[in-house]
């Protein structure tokens, strides 16, 4: 037994644990709803992936509305998007408007929406044991950059991607593919300054075959296979995506430090490598990801699992929370996995219903982002952004209702979640 000095920090109504989009969204629409809220996020900054991943890219983004259309609203209205090239058009014949986002930006609209609906945010805040009380958590240990803590809620909202708080409290899960049980790879992102004035980026597949072809010839090889090189609409920089490290399980922490210094060692060698090529002589990492980009962590068994049936059938739901109109999108799971290798097949759009935000066996949580209750391949098209901030905005305003209302999730009406997502403007 270790001797823990633990100050308690209070009660709340509503916990939400890890503050990435999901947890931000979460966190936002249950303090908007009523609910005294503390968000806890074990990094310095909100959008966890997004952010301090460096993903910035927003897909299926189009048919939200809610917070995911404030957000578009503030960045856009700083010059803070860049539209991509591509063939994709709206309905009106207009090409689809750049999801590429600044990361900063970002951060400054969650740090600024979260004050304004009262939220309490603890940054240097790591979820690390729960207390359970029969089949309900009645308390977090909280470790922080400031000593230990204990607080209390009535509902709690699990948002930290790898589902790490429904795991101690004891909810079942599942990670990677149904055959060999391989996780997606996990990668960690790069920011690049110094491209040549002309190049343009790799919006489609046939781009980034083409920038792979150029660093394959001069015998520069990728372990992501192909890259992904995404001009940023401010700072005149570059988001590089070309490494990829398998096998990194959310139950094991030296995997996931060594896909870190895989991920950071190839990127400053492949970027420097660059400098042998007329044009891109110049071209330096400005920093690589503070935290690495984790694809598929857990994904918590819950009352609903999105199914392979589900999405090949596009499935409606009267509890629906969003629509996913993104296809699945499986990456290489091993390193001789061709790079044509696909695993997959069309989607037509489908609903993600509040059960699924309802884990099994624990009474007072929900669940918010990848963690969300889904099989290998559904997860592989609705873990894009726009649609984990739809989850997170359910998820934080069924949290608030329920303790309004002195109900559990599982007892909840989720036609409840289904209009007051409608009335948000978010497309079921
Ligand atoms: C390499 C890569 C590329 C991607 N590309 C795209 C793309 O182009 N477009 C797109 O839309 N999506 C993309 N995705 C998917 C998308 O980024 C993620 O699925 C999404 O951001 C997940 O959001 P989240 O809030 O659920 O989880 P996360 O972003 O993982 O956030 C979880 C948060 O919880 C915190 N946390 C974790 N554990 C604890 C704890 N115990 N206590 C306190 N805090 C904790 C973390 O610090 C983090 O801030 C990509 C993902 C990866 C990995």
């Amino acid at each position: 037994m270790y001797d823990l000095k633990i100050r308690d920090i209070g009660s709340f109504d509503v916990a939400v644990c890890g503050g990435g989009i999901a947890g931000a969204c979460a966190a936002i629409s249950s303090a908007r709803n009523g609910a005294k809220t503390v968000l806890i996020e074990r990094g310095g900054s909100l959008g966890g992936t997004l952010t301090e991943g460096f993903m910035p890219l927003i897909l299926d983004a189009d048919n939200k509305g809610g917070i995911v259309k404030e957000l578009f609203d503030f960045l856009n209205s700083h010059n803070m998007t860049l539209a991509r090239r591509g063939d994709r058009v709206d309905k009106d014949g207009m090409r689809i408007p750049g999801r590429m986002v600044d990361t900063e930006g970002c951060k400054y609209f969650f740090d600024k929406s979260c004050a304004d609906a009262g939220v309490t945010v603890l940054f240097y805040s790591q979820v690390a044991a729960v207390k359970m009380k029969d089949d309900k958590i009645d308390g977090l240990l909280v470790v922080t950059e400031c000593g230990n803590y204990s607080l209390k809620a009535d509902v709690y909202v699990d948002a930290t991607g790898n589902g790490s708080l429904a795991d101690l409290a004891g909810c079942d899960w599942e990670c990677g593919d149904p055959d060999e049980k391989k996780p997606s790879p996990t990668s960690l992102a790069v920011c690049t300054v110094g491209m040549p004035r002309e190049y343009d980026g790799t919006d489609s597949t046939d781009d980034k075959k083409q920038y792979s072809l150029m660093l394959r010839e001069r015998g520069i090889e990728i372990s992501g296979g192909l890259a992904a090189v995404k001009k940023l609409p401010s700072l005149s920089a570059w988001n590089m995506g070309i490494n990829f490290q398998y096998d990194v399980m959310p139950d094991d922490i030296e995997s996931l430090s060594r896909a870190v210094t895989e991920g950071r060692c190839e990127s400053f060698e492949v970027i420097e490598a660059h400098k042998s090529i007329p044009g891109y002589e110049n071209l330096y990492t400005a920093f690589t990801g503070s935290h690495i980009g984790i694809r598929e962590g857990r994904r918590i068994f819950g009352r609903y699992r999105i199914s392979d049936a589900d999405i090949q059938e596009g499935r409606r739901h009267d509890d629906a929370v969003c629509l996913v109109t993104f296809g699945v999108d499986v990456h290489k799971l091993k390193s001789d996995d061709t790079d044509e290798c696909l695993r997959g097949y069309r989607t037509k759009p489908y609903n993600i219903p509040y059960r699924a935000l309802v884990p099994i066996g624990v009474e007072n949580l929900l669940l918010a982002g990848r963690c969300i209750s889904g099989d290998f391949y559904p997860h592989s098209s609705y873990r894009v952004m726009g649609n984990m901030a739809a989850t997170g905005e359910a998820a934080g305003y069924a949290a608030a209702r329920c303790v309004r209302e002195a109900t559990l999730p599982r007892e909840y009406d989720g036609k409840d979640v289904k209009t007051f997502m409608q009335s948000r403007g978010y497309e079921i």
